[in-house]
């Protein structure tokens, strides 16, 4: 008789968490080494992204979301940079 596989227990970034916490909390269910995205046991997938990628781009749209605050209506965002 098989052993149960070890579970993968990788738990979403804090980013990714939405409520109920207590359910976005829930580890992967699916076997150590798996293929593809994480799932928890009540069937939600999530995908592991780079830190370095998730900071990327957290800059980048909060570069542009100052930039549009910044921007005047009759001056787009794309000519002030001119
Ligand atoms: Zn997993």
């Amino acid at each position: 008789m098989n052993a149960a596989p070890e579970p993968c227990g990788r738990r979403r970034p804090r980013w990714l968490e939405t409520p109920p916490l207590v359910a976005s909390r829930l580890p992967c269910a699916l076997p150590a080494g798996h293929d593809g995205p994480h799932e928890d046991a009540i069937g939600q997938q999530w995908v592991w992204l780079p830190p370095e990628l998730v900071d990327a781009v957290a800059v980048l749209c909060t570069v542009d979301r100052v930039r549009q605050a910044f921007a005047t209506a009759d001056t787009p965002a794309e000519e002030a940079e001119r």
